[in-house]
Order: structure tokens, then C-alpha cells, then sequence
């Protein structure tokens, strides 16, 4: 979708730190990480949020999941624990449209979150 960041990322006409990408899911590094690891996972398809996905989508979102728990493998938080999130809304802090799951980890974190 013309004018969305992360479609610009997965376009490569915005620079990101890919650490994963197939043919429905790419992943990066967050250019502004709360964690040592902090990963964004996304679907290739535009969907603006959580609101917005459509039965059809079922089988992407739990792709999405397949790569969270292996990109969490293969960063080391696995075993420590680790936080998918995914905010909704102006409330919950949502800054770009394009669904995204933050995969969080490597410190201690506190609940509830701010
Ligand atoms: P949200 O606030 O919508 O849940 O998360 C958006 C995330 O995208 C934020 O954690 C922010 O740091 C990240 N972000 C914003 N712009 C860029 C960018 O240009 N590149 C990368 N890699 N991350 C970005
Ligand atoms: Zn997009």
C-alpha cells in the first residue's frame, strides 16, 4: 500500500535489518529496541491492525506465530521467556498501520505494562 512504512520495508525501498522473510512473512529489527531483542513480525499483505484481519487471514496469523516461537529459538529467549505483542488503537500505542507483532526479550519485564 502506497505511503505505509512497513510496506516500504518489505518493498526494500526503506532500509531495515531483515533477519527473516518467506513468501508470506518478513521480519526486522525494531529501529527503536526496548529490549536486546526486539523484533518486528509482519505480514506481507497490508493489513492496517488487529481489527482489520479477515477470516481468510487465519492461516498468515499462525505463520506469524510459527516465526515468532523460531526467531525466539534462534535469539536466545526461548528459554528466559519472552513477550508478542501487538498494540490496537490509539490507547494502546499503535504508531504505524500495517499489523506488526513485537517480539520482545532478553531483560526481567514487569506486568502490567505502562
Ligand atoms: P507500534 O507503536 O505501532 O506498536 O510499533 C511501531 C514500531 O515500529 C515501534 O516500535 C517503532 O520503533 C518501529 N518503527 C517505526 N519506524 C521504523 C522504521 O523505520 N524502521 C524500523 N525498523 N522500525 C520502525
Ligand atoms: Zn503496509
Amino acid at each position: 500500500m502506497a505511503n505505509c512504512l512497513f510496506c516500504g520495508i518489505i518493498d526494500g525501498k526503506i532500509a531495515a535489518q531483515v533477519v527473516y522473510r518467506d513468501e508470506r512473512v518478513v521480519a526486522f529489527k525494531d529501529i527503536n529496541p526496548q529490549a536486546p531483542v526486539h523484533i518486528l513480525i509482519i505480514p506481507r499483505k497490508h493489513v492496517a491492525g488487529v481489527l482489520d484481519i479477515a477470516p481468510e487471514d487465519n492461516g498468515l496469523i499462525g505463520t506469524i506465530f510459527e516465526v515468532a516461537a523460531r526467531l525466539a529459538r534462534e535469539n536466545g529467549i526461548a528459554d528466559g521467556g519472552f513477550r508478542l505483542v501487538v498494540n490496537s488503537g490509539s490507547d494502546a500505542g499503535q504508531s504505524v498501520f500495517h499489523l506488526h507483532f513485537h517480539l520482545i526479550g532478553g531483560r526481567r519485564m514487569s506486568w502490567p505494562p505502562g
